[in-house]
């Protein structure tokens, strides 16, 4: 099965992705997380992306086309996929339909969390992430992540530098301008499935699993 989350910054899709590959097995494709990757070891390509997310911008298509492109190419591929995060401009999708194309894959559905934005805000700002495990909590609505240290493992959780106020205003301006228009684009191409993010992470999973048909 190969599932595209489409949604806002904040919207779940990191969330509703770690659940989808604790029950499916699926390889797990965030653009965000290749990049920031880059940027902690320091890369040329972490440097260069840097100086566009801590603003909140997007970097440019080539270099993110060019990762999944390569991302795509592994083995793990085989046993399905989840795009998170990825494509986030016409332009991107429309070389994503190019990659899939020449490696003889297809998407099965294209899943878009619909948050309204004033939760966006309040979630973003509030959101900590372990180091250790990567999982992610919300110090608002989780007092138990308010101490810093991870609930699931102990590790210790930071806030992401894109993640304060100013950031991410500029973050989901950016959403409703270059990657809005991707809901229509998929909804043209017969693959949508919209899902309401509001509600908590287990409720909008069971709609996130209807929706792909699992
Ligand atoms: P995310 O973790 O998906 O919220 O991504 C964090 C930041 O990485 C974004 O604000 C962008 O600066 C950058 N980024 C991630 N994915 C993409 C993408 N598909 N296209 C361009 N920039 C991206």
């Amino acid at each position: 099965m190969n599932v595209m989350l489409l949604g806002a910054p904040g919207a779940g899709k990191g969330t509703q992705a770690a659940k989808l590959i604790e029950r499916y097995g699926l390889a797990h494709i965030s653009t965000g997380d290749i990049l920031r990757d880059a940027v902690t070891r320091g890369t040329p390509m972490g440097v260069a992306a840097k100086s566009f997310m801590d603003k909140g911008e997007l970097v440019p298509d080539f270099v993110v086309i060019g990762l999944v492109k390569e991302r795509l190419q592994r083995p793990d591929i085989k046993g399905g996929f989840i795009l998170d995060g990825f494509p986030r401009t016409v332009a991107q999708a429309q070389s994503l339909g190019d990659v899939l194309k020449e490696l003889g894959l297809k998407l099965d559905a294209v899943v878009s969390i619909e948050v309204n934005r004033a939760s966006l805000v309040n979630r973003l700002t509030a959101r900590r992430t372990c180091k250790e495990c990567g999982g992610i909590f919300n110090v608002a609505t989780q007092p138990a992540a308010a101490s810093g240290v991870c609930p699931t493992c102990g590790g210790a959780l930071y806030q992401r530098d894109d993640d304060t106020v100013e950031t991410v205003t500029n973050r989901l301006d950016v959403y409703d301008r270059s990657t809005a228009p991707l809901v229509d684009y998929y909804r043209k191409a017969g693959l949508l499935k919209t899902v309401d993010g509001n509600a908590s992470a287990d409720h909008v999973f069971s709609q996130v699993v209807a929706a792909i048909g699992g």
